[in-house]
């Protein structure tokens, strides 16, 4: 196991602070707004005792975090590793306030963590598991209140479990309205939500070379994780000719200068389950993966893993944040004091919570939508929402994380402000 990647989530709380501390000082905001907006509105703790199919009871912790809810329901994944913590949950739901608000759709910011190993579980016993989250956080889930979707460790089936739980309680055969995106598109999921966040990336990083001059076929890519977001981007970015040079996930990486053939690695990691042990590359750490020599480097994979320690080792002249949070705030300071381009978590994650948005009001609307246009809107709410951030940025001559946070803090105070003060 590659210790690099693992659990690199303590720091993602203090990311999140910072973003909105420094953005609270950039739009100077008022003391008492920032209050609403610093901490969580509301943070369950619980403890889930399920039986699992080995006939032994579990003892499993779980969380969810509602940041803020002004711009609608909260709206954020399920998280489930050996290590989530209620501060990464916390750092990651308010992330997702900022995320939902900059793309411009009407949710607020949640998130959930399961802290359980999804590779320890046999797929009953992890069935046995989202099923106890989902009954014992039954009041806290719902499409007016939080609305959860996959994240790290989870994935369309479990969310078709969490939508079957809520209408199996009701004894429907339906849920009245939305309780779950990423479902399964048998279950009214929307079809292309699984690519979703891997391909919004791609498109991130099309408009950002159109910006910066760079000739998109001729850039070499390194890419950290290779799941539902590292996976999908190297596809789309292997499609559109860019040369994928270096891939790491949890199991181990690999590196080719001359070009890593994307359909066959794909091959080896399932059959694999992994990685590591490609044979058509060189094995790379974790750690090697974000310092090789290439043009782009997408970390998607998990947070805090750019440093102050390695930002400065960093070869690629443009990072794409496929993953929620891996840049320090130290790290942060020294690409921007080296010019690199960084397209932020925010902007250039955020075609998932998109796309789960459409499934949301497909569900609502009992509509079906096809892809084309699931495809269509994705692409021009993602390059709108860049042209938006990047001329900002070019105006204040910022960073793109400062534009993108500005927008965003500035929409939601925007929202406090026109809802009004209770007595
Ligand atoms: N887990 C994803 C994220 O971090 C998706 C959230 C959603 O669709 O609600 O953006």
């Amino acid at each position: 196991m590659d210790t690099n990647i693992r659990a690199k989530t303590q720091g993602i709380l203090e990311t999140a602070v910072w973003n909105i501390e420094q953005a609270a000082k950039r739009l100077d905001l008022d003391s008492e707004v920032l209050a609403m907006i610093a901490e969580p509105k509301e943070v369950i703790e619980i403890w889930l005792d399920p039986r699992l199919p080995d006939g032994k009871r579990a003892h499993i912790k779980a969380f969810i975090s509602r940041h803020n809810d002004t711009l609608g329901p909260a709206k954020g994944g399920i998280r489930m590793t050996d290590s989530v913590s209620r501060d990464e949950i916390v750092g990651l739901s308010m992330e997702m306030t900022w995320k939902s608000a900059l793309v411009g759709v009407p949710f607020g910011g949640g998130k959930a963590g399961i802290r359980c190993d999804p590779a320890s579980l046999a797929p009953v016993a992890k069935e046995a598991v989202i099923r106890s989250f989902t009954n014992g956080v039954r009041r806290h889930i719902g499409p007016e209140v939080y609305v959860p979707a996959p994240d790290m460790g989870t994935n369309e089936q479990d969310m078709g479990h969490v939508r079957d739980c809520v209408s199996y309680a009701t004894g429907t055969a339906i849920t009245r309205g939305c309780f779950v995106t990423g479902k399964p598109v048998i279950l009214g999921g929307i079809v292309g939500r699984r690519e979703a966040t891997g391909k919004g990336v791609v498109y991130a990083i099309e408009a950002a070379c159109e910006r910066l001059g760079m000739n998109f076929s001729h850039q070499r890519v390194a890419i950290q994780g290779f799941g539902n977001v590292g996976g999908v981007a190297a596809v789309e970015l292997a499609r559109r000719h860019a040369k994928i040079v270096a891939v790491a996930d949890i199991t181990g990486g690999t590196c080719n200068p001359d070009g890593l053939d994307i359909p066959t690695l794909a091959n080896h990691v399932r059959t694999a389950d992994g990685v590591r042990g490609f044979p058509g590359g060189k094995a790379i750490s974790n750690e090697q993966l974000l310092q090789t020599d290439c043009d782009i480097l997408i970390p998607a994979a998990t947070g805090s893993v750019i440093t102050g320690e390695n930002a400065g080792k960093i070869q690629a002249k443009l990072i794409a944040e496929g993953a929620n949070a891996p840049t320090t705030p130290k790290a942060d300071e020294i690409l921007n004091s080296r010019g690199i381009f960084v397209i932020p978590d925010i902007l250039c994650n955020a075609g998932g919570v998109f796309v789960s948005y459409l499934e949301y009001t497909q569900e609502t609307q009992r509509e079906q939508t096809p892809i084309e246009e699931v495809e269509r809107r994705l692409a021009g709410r993602l390059k709108e929402t860049f042209s938006r951030v990047h001329h900002l940025a070019s105006a204040k001559n910022e960073p793109m994380r400062h534009a993108a946070m500005d927008i965003a803090v500035a929409r939601v105070v925007e929202g406090i402000i026109a809802r009004g003060t209770l007595p």
